[in-house]
């Protein structure tokens, strides 16, 4: 599978114009680095990723546009790889990583995570050379409405090199999975290491479950996004509990105002910045108000973990 998407992705470069202005536009973007409580961020300027951080999420305009996500509305132009039976595999128009995927469900279906979980795993597996993640419908994703993972190289995200050192207490074992919690500031998650992916789908639901008793919204998923990639036999996976969607400079008038709208590539150490103002004013103090706002505060991920102690 590897072979063939790498192969996917040359031949889209080569044949499509549009799709190759996209990603040599990205090695000329702008990016710095930013110090947060010890540890590096990326910052790039991308202003193409508007479409992601500007969208419009709410049901009605959901409802009200052509959702990007089913075959039929895909450009001609886009090909795919067919993965797990009902899934598409494609080339994202819009990068951020210098290979950036798209896998979404072939029809058209809301956002969700659980009953997926073991798909993304197979994912991470079977594209060994990328890190998987997935954007909650309330914490990212720009189609909450049509599920889909994304994939992006490795050696991009600082948390692929981070997360060791974010290992900081064991918490936790199920079969061959392990938990770790992080509930420091700037990095407050759950992290999971398993040889074996039926421990690791278990994990997972237990820890849903213990996600979905602090989560006050009845209807939908608790509000996370969920990175993964597989290396050395393993499974490393990094769950984000959110606590909301967009940070108050997102929404705050005059000087104050940024559009920084944080998914799982941020909070993995990239922060995307569509606006070249907001690049050039970001300081390291904002990055922290800002994850502090959108993650589950340290106190409630520590109530969390007593909860998933409790169910393993
Ligand atoms: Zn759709």
């Amino acid at each position: 599978m590897k072979a063939s998407v790498q192969h996917l992705f040359d031949d889209q470069l080569a044949t499509w114009e549009t799709i190759r202005n996209s990603y040599d536009a990205l090695t000329q973007v702008k990016e710095k680095a930013l110090d947060v409580n010890g540890y590096i961020y990326k910052v790039q300027f991308n202003p193409a990723r508007i479409v992601s951080s500007a969208a419009k999420v709410d049901d009605k305009s959901i409802r009200e546009r052509k959702c990007f996500l089913c075959p039929n509305n895909l450009r001609s132009e886009q090909k795919r790889i067919a993965f797990n039976g009902h899934y598409s595999i494609l080339v994202n128009p819009f990068p951020v990583f210098p290979r950036h995927y798209t896998v979404a469900e072939q029809k058209h279906t809301k956002q969700s995570i659980l009953s997926r979980f073991s798909d993304m795993l197979d994912l991470a597996k079977g594209l060994d050379d990328c890190v998987i993640f997935y954007n909650g419908p309330k914490c990212g994703a720009s189609a909450p409405d049509h599920a889909h993972f994304q994939a992006g190289n490795k050696g991009f995200l600082p948390i692929e090199k981070d997360w060791r050192n974010l290992r900081t207490k064991e918490i936790a074992t199920c079969g061959k999975a392990a938990l770790w919690v992080s509930d420091d500031s700037p990095y407050v998650a759950l992290l999971i290491e398993s040889t074996d992916d039926a421990d690791a789908i278990e994990l997972v639901h237990r820890i849903c479950d213990a996600l979905e008793i602090q989560s006050d919204d009845d209807n939908d998923e608790p509000m996370m996004n969920v990175l993964t990639w597989y290396d050395e036999d393993s499974w490393k996976i990094c769950i984000f509990p959110r606590a909301k969607h967009r940070p108050s400079c997102y929404f705050a008038e005059g000087n104050g105002n940024m559009l920084i709208s944080p998914a799982s590539v941020d909070l993995g150490g990239v922060f995307i910045i569509p606006r070249e103002n907001d690049f050039n004013n970001i300081t390291a103090a904002d990055m922290a108000t800002i994850l502090k706002e959108v993650c589950m505060s340290p106190s409630d991920l520590r109530k969390l973990v007593q909860q998933i102690k409790e169910r393993l």
